[in-house]
């Protein structure tokens, strides 16, 4: 079977989620072959988290340097990588970096590039979610070896244990004046919760919940069901919620086993960031609003009146009544 590359998304300690989805993703195309990229000693740490989901190789592209920059030693280990294992395919997952990694890469090596993927064939054809959500397409490259960024939440991770072989790249060093730099490093605000795009559970809020005091009805129903919170371009642009929060076509892709959707309309830019959740829930007072035609389960009502009382049902149930 030929190799398959997969780009480890970690935080030096720990593999995200997002690439326990790539392998499995992978292991449709090929072997999937991990790639680290981080300072000396990351990928020994990384490294029987990525053998039982299924990596049949690890690769260490490792140097002090390595975490001091955005996207640049993602893509040099990814070529050297790919220039090693001639590959049957690159997997990257669709985050915001990811995204670049993959159009960088797509450039350098001349090969065909696939973003917002939310599903592999064995033949190297993919589904794939184009134009803010409007379309779902099948496509496939048919010059040069695929690079393909997959959408988070939309492969099930799958625990196949391996005994990899370990690989070893050089990267070269990164000219600053070239790259983006990381001058700092922030924990983001959240505490426990799950990270947005990890999520089994995204319960968000848009312009309806009125304000950024509204949130706690949003948060607290996310945290009743172990969940992230997510919110809409109007709810953050009305400063009722972080950026970072935000779903859509210009916020984060999201596609999680349940979507609770809370004061927000269902404008085809947030659809596009969430309609490939698995169940999705909206509580909306116009009975009219966009949402509820898309929505699995729909609730006319006032949120305030309608959260609070999931909220309680939830933490009574967790309880065990
Ligand atoms: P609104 O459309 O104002 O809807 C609020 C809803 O809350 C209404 O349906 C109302 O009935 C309901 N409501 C009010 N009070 C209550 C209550 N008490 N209980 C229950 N329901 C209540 N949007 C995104 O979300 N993500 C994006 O990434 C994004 N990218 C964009 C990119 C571009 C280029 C453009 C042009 C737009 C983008 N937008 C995006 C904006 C998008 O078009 C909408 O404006 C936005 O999604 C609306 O957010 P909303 O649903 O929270 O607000």
């Amino acid at each position: 079977m030929p190799d398959v590359l997969v780009l480890v998304d970690h935080d030096g300690k720990r593999v995200r989620r997002t690439t326990h989805e790539l392998l499995a993703a992978a292991r449709r195309l090929g072997d999937p072959a991990a790639v680290v990229v981080g300072t000396p000693g990351t990928a020994a740490r990384l490294r029987e988290d990525l053998a039982r989901h299924g990596a049949t190789s690890v690769y260490a592209a490792e140097s002090p340097e390595a975490d001091r920059f955005l996207a640049t030693p993602a893509v040099d280990a990814l070529e050297l990588a790919a220039g090693d294992a001639s590959p049957a395919a690159v997997l990257v997952s669709a985050t915001t970096e990811g995204r670049e990694v993959a159009g960088r890469l797509a450039a350098r090596l001349d090969a065909g590039l696939l973003i917002d993927v939310s599903g592999v064939d064995p033949s190297g054809v993919v589904t794939q979610v184009v134009f803010g959500g409007s379309y779902t397409v099948r496509a496939q490259v048919t010059h040069g070896m695929p690079v393909m960024a997959l959408r988070p939440g939309s492969f099930e991770p799958q625990e196949r244990p391996e005994l990899p072989e370990e690989r070893q790249l050089a990267l070269p060093p990164v000219d600053p004046a070239a790259s983006a730099r990381v001058t700092a490093r922030r924990a983001a605000p959240g505490g426990d919760r799950p990270a947005l795009t990890e999520a089994d559970v995204v319960v968000s809020g848009g312009r309806g919940v009125g304000g950024a005091d509204g949130f706690k009805v949003v948060e607290e129903l996310a945290d009743a069901l172990g969940g992230a919170v997510g919110a809409s371009r109007a709810a953050v642009d009305a400063g009722y919620y972080p950026h970072q929060y935000q779903v859509g076509q210009t916020g984060k892709s999201v596609s999680p086993q349940l979507y609770i959707a809370l004061g927000i309309s269902g404008a085809i830019q947030h659809l596009a960031g969430m309609q490939t959740s698995k169940t999705i829930v909206a509580v909306n007072k116009d009975p009219e609003a966009p949402i509820l035609g898309l929505a699995d389960f729909g609730v006319v009502g006032d949120l305030f009146a309608v959260a609070p009382v999931l909220t309680q049902e939830m933490a009574a149930r967790r309880a065990g009544r």
